[in-house]
């Protein structure tokens, strides 16, 4: 069994004590690849340093997380585009960006800005767009609104929305990063998912954050995939091993770059 960890963060430094052996546990597991969103330009060394220890394994993203959009946020686009430039034979996507205006809502005409940055990049050099949505749909929609049909491709990572939410995606011909969230006992995504189009569903761990059960409220890493996994494939009602082939398929088609 193959499965593909699409957002993980194991490149900070919550994981410094024990880099290798959480690699290793997650290639136990059946993690075969590992994509790596960025958060900042202070994160991307490390970031870059991961990625040059397990180059077949796990995948360079370039972006700037919309929490950290503030002030004079356009020197460090214009730095991270530089730095696209430079490493695009590696990169295999644009993020993480999006909206959140769960932490701070007086920044969002600057991170408004800072995606719409985003998207020029990813039209521009032909890679996917991992979205950070948090209390922001609205305003993402509305973002991505006129770019529909130019042939923008990406995921809502860790999609926690409505019905009607996961259908605009899925009609905007971009995929849902399904996380650790779906086996919460409050979750409403084991409503939601079986209204949807499986080869729209891509799964993710969003390490260090978000544990599935039963490792809630501790570090998250990639191989306690398989928990959320377990899940995807009850209630998909079918098999663990057919939820990883579906969901390994559908990776591998918004990610080409991680398969070269
Ligand atoms: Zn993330």
């Amino acid at each position: 069994m193959k499965i593909v960890d699409t957002h993980t963060h194991i490149y900070l430094e919550d994981f410094n004590s024990d880099f290798d052996q959480m690699v290793q546990r997650a290639m136990d597991a059946g993690v075969e690849r590992m994509l790596l969103p960025n958060i900042e330009l202070s994160t991307w060394p490390a970031l870059r340093k991961a990625v040059e220890r397990y180059p077949s394994k796990l995948f360079p993203m370039i972006g700037l997380h919309p929490s950290s959009v503030k002030e004079g946020f356009e020197e460090q686009l214009s730095e991270l585009k530089n730095l696209l430039n430079e490493n695009l034979k590696e990169i295999v996507a644009i993020g993480e960006t999006g909206i959140d205006l769960y932490w701070d809502v007086s920044t969002l005409d600057l991170q408004i800005q800072s995606f719409d940055q985003h998207i020029q990049w990813a039209l521009e050099f032909g890679l996917p767009i991992v979205i950070h949505s948090r209390n922001a749909f609205e305003a993402i929609f509305k973002a991505l609104e006129p770019y529909r049909a130019r042939g923008l491709k990406g995921v809502f990572h860790c999609f926690t929305g409505t019905l009607k939410e996961a259908q605009w995606i899925v009609d905007f011909d971009f995929y849902l990063g399904i996380g650790g969230v779906l086996t919460y006992k409050k979750s409403e995504l084991p409503e939601i998912l079986p209204h949807l189009p499986k080869e729209r569903i891509i799964l993710e761990t969003d390490a260090p954050y978000l544990s599935p059960i039963p490792y809630r409220g501790k570090r998250n890493e990639p191989a306690y995939m398989l928990h959320t996994l377990a899940k995807l494939a009850e209630v998909w009602k079918t098999t663990v091993s057919d939820a990883a082939e579906i969901t390994y398929a559908n990776s591998k088609k918004l990610f080409p770059k991680a398969w070269k």
